[in-house]
C-alpha cells in the first residue's frame, strides 16, 4: 500500500511541476497572449503591465487591443515596441504609422508601426507612405474594421 501511495505522490508532483511550467510560459513568456506567436520575435511587440500579475506579450496593436478589450481595468499599463530605437516606450503618448507600405518582422496586418517620437513616426510616414494618428484612432480605426 505504501509504495503504490509513493507511485500516486510522486506522479502527482510531477503533474504539478509540470503544469507549473507550462502556466510560467504562457504567464510571463513572450507569447502573445491573443494569437501565440513570439512577440519577443515581433518589431511591434507591446507589453501589458498588470496590476498584480505578471505582464503579458502581445505581437501587434490589434491583438493588444483585444487582451486590452479582455482584461480591462486590469490593465496597469501598455507599452509599445518603438520601431527606431527598440525601446519600449508608453503606449498612450505614442505615435502610429498605418497604411505604409513597409512590413515589419513577427507581425499581424493591419501593420502599425509605434514610434515615441512623433518626428520618427513623420519620417517613416515620409519614407513608406500611410498616415500618423494617436494611440486612441489607430484603436478606434481598427475596432471599427473588427465589426
Ligand atoms: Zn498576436
Ligand atoms: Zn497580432
Amino acid at each position: 500500500m505504501q509504495t503504490i501511495f509513493n507511485k500516486w505522490g510522486r506522479a502527482l508532483l510531477w503533474v504539478f511541476v509540470f503544469s507549473t511550467a507550462i502556466s510560467t510560459a504562457f504567464g510571463q513568456g513572450t507569447i502573445c497572449q491573443l494569437c501565440g506567436m513570439d512577440a519577443a520575435k515581433s518589431e511591434t511587440e507591446f507589453i501589458l503591465h498588470r496590476k498584480t500579475e505578471p505582464p503579458l506579450h502581445a505581437c501587434c496593436i490589434n491583438c493588444t487591443r483585444r487582451v486590452m478589450k479582455k482584461l480591462g481595468d486590469g490593465i496597469a499599463e501598455v507599452t509599445a515596441l518603438d520601431y527606431r530605437t527598440r525601446k519600449h516606450v508608453p503606449a498612450p503618448t505614442a505615435f502610429y504609422v498605418i497604411g505604409s507600405e513597409h512590413i515589419p518582422k513577427g507581425s499581424m496586418t493591419p501593420f502599425v508601426f509605434a514610434f515615441g517620437a512623433q518626428e520618427d513616426a513623420a519620417k517613416f510616414k515620409d519614407r513608406f507612405g500611410g498616415e500618423v494618428l494617436p494611440f486612441d484612432q489607430v484603436l478606434e480605426r481598427l475596432e471599427a474594421k473588427s465589426k
